[in-house]
């Protein structure tokens, strides 16, 4: 495990070698005294690649982040590594998977030893700033490392029409520095409540009795129909959460809009993607920590940098979110600790056989027996059985090639995803060739990216006996 000092050490290093690596890759792409890009992360939070219309989306108008795909390297196939809100974003700001960075809930945060996108970009000289919408990503979290404006909501989350603006105030301080900003918008997870606007065309019955869903409406929606939540209910839910994707679409056009109108849109990397997506299917709903399927593991990655980035160009290879990272630093010239674990996309050709790591959080025991009891509050959803909380197993996969592999203690699942995904129909019995290859394929992802949990002196008593119960700490 690397101490603080070896951290410290390596950060050293890196600046160390800034001057020559900066100047190599400027004299590679032909542009000697091009100055150094801005850079905007744009994370949302539990947003489906499949409501977006650069993805597909049927069921969403998603217009301004379609424009940004277009001028963009779209990557079509791009995995969250966990489900869930802090250990996804810290493997975004972090280049490690969750088992790497140590982060493997939302009740433990990164370690100061932790080595950030931020924490680099402030040591090259940036102005780096972030605006998170939701207080679980606030300083307690760890997310603040390398931020020197950290801005944080004063309730438990916040809008987009709050954020967005403050956000662009802060690129219009005056400054001689290039920016490194965050932003983070929260609006599609639930509670699911659209503005009044966004509510049209919908159920106006369904609008007038519950103008908002959360998940104790859906509780007693479901206790009043024999614990099955009605399908009207279901699909009524699932278009509020689209209105809440189409609201945050406009405001990531005032977003890119207001950078456009400052000229700069051009001069920044631009990398839009979401930490998860949402479970609407396969026993999970109206969540997502619980499920690895491609509701919540699919979300869009998009990275604008016309400079070195060919507009429109779509990749179609499986990618993680521990890409990001990287792929930011190679657009921005700078080299690549050795201690990420992603690969940089920035110059990336496809690459059909890559296979990339899923993992189901693991829940402090306290947190976790509270969850079977939540669950079984809506014992089916239209219908369909809800899915048991898995409390006391590691559950693992790989996805990539067009297939998934998920572990569960002796359970296997193996699903086809091309040309649609098909997680209905387990394939482990007909396709034993390929079972075995992306079972080595996971043998091999959790060999090569080991659990590297936390200081045990750091974690909550509970958590580190259910770590020792399965074996990863002595
Ligand atoms: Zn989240």
């Amino acid at each position: 495990m690397s101490s603080l000092a070896d951290r410290r050490l390596l950060a050293g290093a890196l600046l160390g070698s800034l001057l020559g690596s900066l100047l190599g890759s400027l004299s590679s792409c032909g542009k000697p005294s091009a100055a150094p890009p801005n850079v905007l992360i744009v994370t949302v939070d539990t947003l489906r690649a499949d409501h977006v219309g650069a993805y597909g989306s049927t069921v969403t108008r998603t217009p301004h982040i379609d424009r940004l795909a277009e001028e963009a390297v779209v990557f079509e196939h791009a995995a969250a590594p966990m489900p869930l809100t802090r250990p996804s974003h810290f493997s975004i700001l972090t280049s490690r998977y969750p088992r790497e960075h140590g982060v493997v809930n939302n009740a433990m945060s990164l370690p100061e030893s932790a080595l950030t996108l931020a924490e680099i970009f402030a040591a090259e000289g940036y102005r780096t700033g972030a605006f998170v919408s939701v207080r679980l990503l606030g300083s307690g979290s760890g997310a603040q490392q390398g931020f020197e404006s950290f801005d944080v909501p004063a309730r438990t989350q916040r809008a987009a029409e709050e954020v967005v603006p403050l956000a662009l105030s802060w690129l219009d301080e005056e400054d001689e520095r290039p920016t490194f900003l965050w932003l983070h918008l929260f609006d599609p997870h639930q509670p699911y409540a659209p503005a009044a606007e966004y509510r049209e065309g919908l159920d106006p019955k369904l609008v007038e009795r519950a103008p908002a869903m959360d998940w104790e409406t859906l509780i007693q929606l479901a206790q009043a129909n024999g614990g099955d939540l009605p399908a009207r209910i279901f699909e009524y839910t699932k278009q509020l959460y689209a209105r809440e994707v189409e609201y945050t679409d406009h405001w990531i056009g005032e977003l890119t809009n207001g950078l456009r109108a400052r000229g700069l849109l051009d001069d920044t990397v631009l990398v839009f993607t979401a930490d998860h997506g949402e479970a609407f299917e396969n026993g999970y709903y109206f969540e997502h920590a619980d499920s690895l399927y491609e509701g919540t593991m699919h979300v869009p990655l998009i990275v604008r940098y016309p400079r070195s980035l060919t507009p429109g160009r779509r990749v179609s290879a499986q990618v993680s979110l521990i890409d990001v990272a990287p792929t930011v630093l190679e657009a921005a010239g700078l080299p690549v600790p050795e201690a990420f674990s992603g690969r940089s996309l920035a110059s990336a050709e496809d690459e059909p056989e890559r296979m990339v790591l899923l993992q189901h959080p693991f829940y402090q025991p306290d947190a976790a027996l509270r969850r079977p009891d939540r669950q079984h509050e809506i014992e089916s959803v239209a219908g369909m059985p809800t899915a048991p909380v898995l409390v006391d197993a590691e559950r693992v996969g790989v996805v990539g090639g067009g297939w998934k592999y998920l572990r569960t203690g002796e359970d296997e699942e193996l699903y086809r995803l091309e040309p649609t995904p098909d997680e209905g129909q387990n394939r482990i019995r007909e396709s034993p060739d390929r079972g075995e290859r992306l079972r080595a394929a996971l043998e091999e992802a959790l060999s090569s990216h080991p659990l590297n949990i936390i200081d045990p002196a750091e974690i909550n008593p509970q958590l580190l006996e259910l770590l020792r119960d399965l074996g990863y700490v002595e």
